[in-house]
């Protein structure tokens, strides 16, 4: 029998996947299964395991993802962690001319002037976290002009009802959002994003991804960087 995963440990697993499988980006799971990335199910070390969906579970037992690539997806979830808590250290808004930082892995390219007007603790204050709330606002808008009509959006509407939920003053916007709060607002937007007619209709078509997770994102970004 294996020893059972402690309930903080699975919590913490979760939040590194932000609820979505990391392979296959789906987050309508049941339950996620927990893979030990050296195959020995007795090393239960956080740094071992990994929460996916149990069909990209299935592929890595049958070997059609590599083990290489498990270590790697891993280390770039970790490195994702690690990165969202250094934000708040690095002071971005310091005038420096176009300059690079980071290690061998991770470059950071900080912008000329690259000014926020958000004060640090907010979503505003960190441009990577941002723009993937702006890129999902901006999906759930397109799948819901293919339901409505672009002639009868109303594009406010969407913007207030979030600030509402998230307890943010109408003169302020949803970047003011605290950062912790980052994961329950992008599982919010998914959500509604999910729930619109062509979601539905894609899921009947078979297609269960209506959008990049925070994940991709990031390295679609990184590629069209370089
Ligand atoms: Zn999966």
């Amino acid at each position: 029998m294996r020893k059972s995963i402690p309930n903080k440990i699975k919590m913490l697993l979760q939040k590194e996947i932000f609820s979505q499988c990391p392979f296959c980006g789906n987050e309508d799971v049941d339950h996620f299964e927990i893979h030990h990335i050296d195959e020995n199910p007795e090393n239960s070390n956080i740094n071992n395991l990994l929460m996916i969906c149990p069909l990209c579970h299935s592929k890595i037992t049958k070997g059609d993802i590599l083990q290489k690539e498990v270590i790697e997806k891993k280390q770039f979830l970790q490195k994702e962690e690690k990165g969202a808590s250094m934000a708040k250290i690095i002071n971005f808004n310091s005038r420096i001319n176009n300059s690079v930082i980071g290690d061998n892995n991770t470059i950071n390219i900080v912008k000329k002037n690259n000014k926020t007007k958000y004060p640090e603790g907010c979503i505003g204050f960190d441009n990577n976290k941002a723009n993937y709330i702006s890129y999902l606002i901006d999906r759930y808008h397109k799948y819901k002009e293919w339901e409505i009509g672009k002639d009868n959006m109303n594009y406010a509407i969407f913007g207030s009802q979030l600030k509402k939920k998230f307890k943010i003053g109408q003169s302020r916007t949803i970047y003011n959002v605290p950062i912790e709060k980052f994961l329950e607002l992008i599982q919010e937007i998914q959500r509604k994003i999910n729930g619109t007619k062509l979601a539905k209709n894609n899921k009947s078509r078979g297609q269960l991804k209506n959008y990049e997770s925070y994940e991709e994102y990031l390295n679609n970004q990184r590629t069209k960087a370089f």
